[in-house]
């Protein structure tokens, strides 16, 4: 059992926007786009590396610092991330970013190694069937895959080995199933800390969480694992993705990960959605007085670009249609 640790971090939902958080960190709250793998993943034609290229240099430009670039899993089975190799030896030449890959086995945590990514994303499915659907292993047997990964990264020299986080999904409900049991999300996130990720994370992977659950289940995973569990992952796919982040950072996240335009969902499921969009999500957090660094007008940009380039992409959010409100301002120090 991992020794419980305390976060430290109490309510946020009244934090006065004019003053300062007294750390003075650079940000407040990490927000981390993975429109470039969980947004193309769902795309049947394949998106040119120059694309994928151009919006993760727009996002970085922006100041967003950490962007999941791409999934090595094996190509024959999501041609679209082909070129992942390539698309990591773009990204790692932008200076301060963090390049993140998902890796759904140890086959794929050896190329994002000889890769040279900074962090790999794995993930485990609490539900089963799920689980036996996207890496035809029980979730179990992908906890065991999980120890082969720390296993292999504990023989990467020092100076070459990437952070490891240990990313749980259909943590809210699942598809197949319905509800997830969350004695279940405990156990696994205890396995995957005591086998060694460096942080945790959940997913709401089918857009099932609401606020009350976020809360609860945030709650009961952090008793388990303490400050390792870092943050969530939330789907939009009912309309509660921005309230479910609400309900997380009352909990004591302050690590999102979000998708440009909200791009994302399955195009075999009318009406769903992908992740929070980024450029709503940084919006409603400068508005609350927490910096993420990121310049909006710069964000709403890259939305534009890629819209451009991705006609016909299921795009989502907000913000792009209103526009900024009249007198907004970021956070203190913020950018815009
Ligand atoms: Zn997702």
């Amino acid at each position: 059992m991992i020794p419980e640790e305390t976060s430290g971090i109490g309510t946020v939902s009244t934090i006065d926007p004019a003053t300062p958080s007294p750390a003075m960190a650079a940000v407040d709250v990490d927000v981390c786009e993975v429109g470039p793998r969980d947004g193309l993943q769902s795309l049947s034609g394949f998106v040119p590396t120059a694309v994928k290229m151009d919006w993760i240099a727009r996002e970085a430009a922006a100041g967003v610092r950490e962007i999941e670039v791409c999934s090595f899993v094996p190509p024959k089975v999501v041609p679209q991330f082909v070129d992942a190799a390539d698309v990591v030896a773009g990204a790692l030449d932008i200076p301060g970013l963090t390049v993140t890959a998902l890796v759904p086995n140890a086959k794929g945590a050896e190329r994002a190694v000889a890769a040279g990514v900074h962090r790999l994303s794995f993930t485990l499915s609490v539900s089963r069937s799920h689980s036996l659907a996207n890496v035809r292993r029980t979730p179990d047997e992908q906890l065991a895959e999980f120890a082969r990964i720390t296993a292999f990264l504990a023989t990467v020299p020092a100076a070459r080995r990437p952070l490891v986080s240990g990313g749980l999904s259909t943590v809210f409900g699942c598809a197949t199933e319905g509800p997830v049991d969350e004695a279940e999300v405990v156990r696994l996130a205890v396995g995957l800390a005591e086998a060694g990720a460096d942080d945790i994370s959940l997913a709401d992977t089918t857009g099932h969480a609401n606020p009350a659950q976020v809360r609860r289940v945030v709650g009961a995973v952090s008793r388990a694992v303490g400050s390792r569990l870092t943050a969530l992952h939330l789907h939009d796919t009912r309309g509660l993705g921005l309230a479910n982040v609400l309900a997380g950072l009352d909990a004591g996240i302050r690590s999102f990960d979000a998708s440009l335009g909200g791009l994302g969902g399955c195009p075999f499921a009318p009406g769903a959605h992908g992740n929070v969009a980024t450029e709503d999500l940084v919006f409603m957090l400068e508005s609350m007085g927490l910096r993420t660094g990121i310049d909006i007008g710069r964000l709403l940009d890259a939305r534009r670009a890629l819209e451009a380039a991705l006609p016909g992409a299921p795009f989502a959010g907000h913000l792009h249609k209103a526009g900024l409100p009249k007198g907004f301002r970021p956070a203190p120090g913020g950018r815009l």
